[in-house]
């Protein structure tokens, strides 16, 4: 379909120009990339071909649906995991329709289904596009890692680390999360110890580790409830300590459903101190009248992206500063089954939360020693451990970022990090800026990365929304002005 370099050479012939214009590079196929392809293909004029891009083998599971782990749950329930808007029940009738086949009972709209199982149906999409007349010869799977942009008069270059150049006309980044930074404390030269794994989800995380050994999980969020179920699935019977600053644990979803529709939200203030005493009160009133908190916090999530929007830069770090971490326990849970198995291991004493500041972490040849600082009274305190796993959430400081792509674009200036150190500076409509904040007209992102301009932009039912708005935004640039027609920025 691609001709790579044709496009670039003095001589390319006018439909070879074209056709690398009316080409659109996705790169990275997780659940962002591929929904993207897949709305792009639907709504584009039929000369509009998609290049989906992905280094791993899994086109369409991404690292979050990528697991083997039957236990690693989603954390939403399948009736709202739908990968369509306007069909949600899509999810759950693949569900059903997998279960009659195998003879099981389908799993209820309010269950929590294995992420894995969620990778399967996002794969079987794509293969269901790939096999659809007049879309799924436009569709386009390549397997490969970008690691540069190049800007071309009327086209881009991707640049793929094996040396190949993939001409088009727009590229979208869906690049997704990247991996934590290195904890505190911890000298460079940590990543390579073989007690140091710097990924909570990677074959070898725990591998080739004493079932009594003690465990050190870095950070308290939803990695490291990930983390505490594949060590006890694993049959680990030592402790497993997990050390943050505050301490703080995802909360469980509600035992039982309570929901409040969007018509019954009273009016939200943008002001952060009113809009938190509205939230708790709120929540105050409605476990007093036999409801739960969960709904409340719920009812907000139609909402979050235009409060964010709407809200002063000082609000904004007033709330990354000290809100944020109870906002994402609250907002971000457990799913029932995984924090009752959490709840049985703290009460057992196997699984410890430990609240301070690491302040240095010392090799000890088959082990590592953590010196930390208690939060709670200041004084020092020692881990002991045969294995620290960094689970503290995803690196999103874009400066810090090793990926060759990352460090390629903010290299040449084609993007740059947002100013609270989200992901990238990115506008509403989903394009990047460049160094000098202008606009580009062919390069954008979706999922993540694009935190900074929507703030809720992690978990399926927003960024589903986000890549149908950006495929349509797309399917008008090429109809109705060619990129041949677009100034390149
Ligand atoms: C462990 C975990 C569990 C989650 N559970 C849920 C859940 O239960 N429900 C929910 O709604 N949300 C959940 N989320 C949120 C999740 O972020 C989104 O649902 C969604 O999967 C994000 O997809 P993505 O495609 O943007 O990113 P990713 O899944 O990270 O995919 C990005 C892809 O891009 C590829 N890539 C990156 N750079 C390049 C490059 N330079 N060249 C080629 N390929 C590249 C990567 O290999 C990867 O496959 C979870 C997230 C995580 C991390």
């Amino acid at each position: 379909m691609i001709a790579p370099r044709s496009c670039y050479r003095s001589d390319a012939t006018a439909s070879e120009r074209e056709i690398v214009q009316q080409t659109i590079a996705v790169i990275g196929a997780g659940f962002s990339g591929t929904l993207l392809a897949l709305h792009l293909l639907r709504r584009c004029p039929p000369t509009t071909s998609v290049v989906l891009i992905e280094r791993n083998s899994g086109f369409g599971r991404g690292q979050a649906y990528a697991t083997g782990n039957a236990n690693h749950l989603l954390n939403v329930p399948a009736g709202r995991m739908s990968a369509f808007r306007d069909r949600p029940d899509d999810f759950v009738a693949w569900l059903q329709r997998q279960a009659g086949a195998d003879g099981t009972a389908a799993p209820a709209p309010g269950a929590f289904i294995s992420r894995g199982l969620f990778g399967n149906y996002v794969r079987h999409l794509l293969e269901v596009e790939r096999q659809a007349p007049g879309r799924g010869e436009r569709l386009l799977l390549l397997q490969g890692d970008v690691v540069g942009l190049r800007k071309h008069p009327g086209s881009l270059a991707l640049l793929m680390a094996d040396g190949r150049e993939v001409p088009a006309g727009l590229a979208v980044l869906a690049v997704g999360n990247f991996p934590p930074e290195l904890p505190p404390g911890a000298d460079p030269g940590a990543v390579d110890r073989p007690w140091y794994r710097p990924d909570p989800w990677a074959p070898d995380t725990f591998s080739e580790l004493d079932a009594d050994a003690p465990v050190l999980l870095i950070g308290t969020g939803l990695s490291t409830v990930d983390g505490v179920v594949s060590l006890l699935d694993a049959g680990h019977r030592g402790p497993i300590h997990a050390l943050s600053r505050r301490g703080l644990l995802p909360r469980s979803h509600a035992r039982r459903a309570d929901v409040i529709l969007p018509s019954q939200v009273p009016p939200l203030p943008t002001a952060l101190s009113a809009l938190t005493r509205l939230v708790r009160d709120q929540a105050r009133r409605r476990v007093t009248q036999g409801g739960s908190w969960h709904a409340v916090v719920d009812a907000l999530r139609p909402f979050t992206q235009e409060l964010w929007q709407a809200m002063a830069h000082d609000e904004k770090a007033r709330f990354l500063r000290h809100l944020r971490p109870w906002w994402d326990v609250h907002r971000h849970r457990m799913a029932v089954p995984v924090a009752e198995r959490i709840e049985a291991a703290l009460a057992s004493g196997q699984f410890r939360i430990h609240v301070g500041r690491i302040r240095q972490i010392r090799d000890e040849g088959d082990g590592a020693a953590v010196d930390f600082r208690r939060r709670a009274d200041g004084q020092e305190e020692t881990l002991t451990v045969a294995r620290i796993v960094n689970c503290a959430g995803p690196g999103c400081d874009y400066d810090r970022i090793r990926d060759p792509l990352v460090r390629d674009l903010l290299a040449t200036g084609h993007a740059r990090p947002d100013p609270f150190r989200l992901g990238l500076d990115i506008t509403g409509a989903c394009a990047v800026r460049a160094a000098d904040g202008a606009i580009s007209r062919r390069i954008f992102a979706v999922g993540p990365v694009t935190k900074a301009a929507f703030w809720e932009m992690t978990a399926v039912p927003d960024i589903r929304r986000q890549c149908e708005a950006l495929a349509e935004h797309l399917a008008a640039v090429v109809a109705v002005s060619p990129p041949l027609a677009v100034p390149a920025v």
